[in-house]
């Protein structure tokens, strides 16, 4: 999974998660990207300064483990701050989030579980999903334990449909 800073053509700044690359490509070339608050679909990166120590300081693979630290940390925070300040709505996830674009709802951030197949609907339909990071590892989550904690876990486009969760993007929220 990857983190970009992004920003609409009106120089608003939100986040998205991809799988890699080419996923955030694919998504801004199908026109899917849409600025959280005020929903224009011009969505660029924004340039990011690369998380990594000072050069000469430590070596490449000492580098490239304290990335990958900081990468899990990263995640660990968005998770922890999805789960204190979003609602969780379990599996009517595909529905609150269908309600809350096309307004039928106020606008809030919500987690819950999708299937891959959901997931793959609502990015279609323009829904803004992203997967939760830090999540349950694939094969823990069996259709028996819904009634335990919430293990949202999946990415946006998804195509297996064994993966069963996804997130709502945080509408003009920041993750700090
Ligand atoms: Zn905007």
């Amino acid at each position: 999974m990857i983190k970009y800073q992004l920003l609409c053509d009106s120089e608003h700044e939100f986040e998205g998660w991809f799988r890699d690359s080419a996923d955030f490509d694919a998504q801004s070339g199908d026109g899917l990207l849409e600025c959280p608050i005020c929903g224009s679909g011009e969505v660029r990166k924004a340039v990011m300064a690369p998380a990594v120590a000072k050069r000469g300081s430590v070596s490449p693979s000492a580098r490239k483990s304290a990335f990958l630290r900081e990468m899990a940390e990263a995640a660990g925070r968005a998770r922890q701050y999805v789960e204190k300040n979003f609602d969780y709505v379990g599996d009517k996830f595909p529905e609150e989030a269908r309600k809350i674009h096309y307004g039928e709802t106020d606008p809030r951030g919500i987690y819950g579980e999708a299937t891959g197949r959901e997931v793959k609907d609502l990015v279609e339909e323009g829904v803004s999903v992203a997967p939760l990071p830090g999540a349950t590892p694939k094969g823990a989550n069996s259709k028996d334990d819904k009634a335990g904690a919430p293990r949202p876990a999946s990415s946006v486009g998804e195509r297996s449909a064994d993966k069963r969760a996804a997130t709502k993007t945080p509408a003009g929220k920041k993750l700090n």
